[in-house]
């Protein structure tokens, strides 16, 4: 197959098989040639590894992690892609195109009928206007998977990679430190796609962990806490969870001071620790 980030070369296969880009389903194809060999090598695709890719577009990306792993499942919602994957991926017999929506797919069976005990990774170049439900499916399934690479927008590489307890940090940012260990790889312009996006990119790497980072946790308790104390940040966590959760004020604040936290504080100012006791504080 020739070059798919030429832009002759896509704009003939889009007039061959009558394909317009819609934005509403986030296509924003690569045509920079050096960031999908980047994403596929930094992303842990490689001899004796499946990759579960999400959104193929023309299948820039789902070449590279081809010509790496043992084999790529990769989920594409378009069905208009379809003819133009069977053209562009035909010299490979390890890929298997999915046609579904990735928010409806039960990825757990999925990845069981596709890699069986093979080591799995995610790579993708996301479509950005569901972002942080992938990431949340991916996270919370707690499925068999090494870690997750994939573009994303630059402010939300930078949300999902600060630390926790800073100024940048939000629920989601929680999210992905608890379930696994977030680093941005590198930066991608919007001139890199075609078309062009209004916003520039990253690529990050989340790693996940095997093990919960805290066996005793009521995890749906903490994250109800996480999201209502972020959902009134700027309020002091008395106030956002004595409203949001329906606590008396008197038990945060004991719950508080039982975590050595002052009576003011603000939940973007708690790190992951403090966050974890004081929801077990509050719970108990
Ligand atoms: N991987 C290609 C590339 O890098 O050029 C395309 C990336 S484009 C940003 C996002 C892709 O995700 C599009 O092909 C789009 O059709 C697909 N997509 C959008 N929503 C989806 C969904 N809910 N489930 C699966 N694929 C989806």
């Amino acid at each position: 197959m020739e070059q798919l980030t030429n832009i002759s070369v896509i704009q003939a296969l889009a007039e061959k098989h009558g394909f317009s880009f819609s934005k509403g389903l986030g296509q924003n194809f690569l045509i920079n040639p050096s960031v999908c060999p980047r994403i596929a090598e930094m992303g842990g695709a490689e001899a004796g590894c499946g990759v579960l890719e999400i959104g193929t577009g023309f299948g820039v990306l789902t070449a590279e992690l081809a010509k790496r792993a043992d084999k790529v499942a990769a989920v594409e919602i378009d069905t208009r892609l379809l003819p133009v994957l069977d053209e562009t991926l035909s010299e490979f017999d390890n890929v298997k195109i999915i046609n579904q929506d990735i928010l409806k797919t039960d990825v757990a069976a999925l990845l069981q009928e596709e890699f069986g005990s093979m080591p799995v990774s995610v790579c993708a170049n996301l479509p950005y206007y569901i972002t942080s439900p992938i990431l949340m499916l991916l996270l919370e399934s707690r499925l068999p998977i090494t870690a997750i690479t994939v573009m994303v927008q630059k402010e939300t590489a930078q949300r999902l990679c600060a630390p926790v307890g800073t100024r940048e940090s939000g629920a989601i940012t929680v999210a992905v430190h608890y379930y696994g260990e977030p680093r941005r790889l590198f930066d991608v312009s919007r001139g890199s796609f075609m078309p062009a996006p209004k916003v520039d990119s990253a690529v990050i790497r989340i790693d996940v962990r095997k093990q919960p980072l805290d066996p005793e946790l009521d995890e749906e308790f903490f994250f109800r806490m996480v999201r209502a104390g972020f959902s009134q940040r700027r309020k002091t966590i008395a106030n956002s969870l004595g409203s949001m959760l329906n606590l008396p004020k008197e038990t945060v604040y004991s719950a508080l001071r039982a975590c050595d936290l002052a009576e003011n504080a603000r939940i973007e100012s708690l790190n992951m620790e403090e966050l974890i006791a004081l929801a077990k504080s509050l719970k108990g």
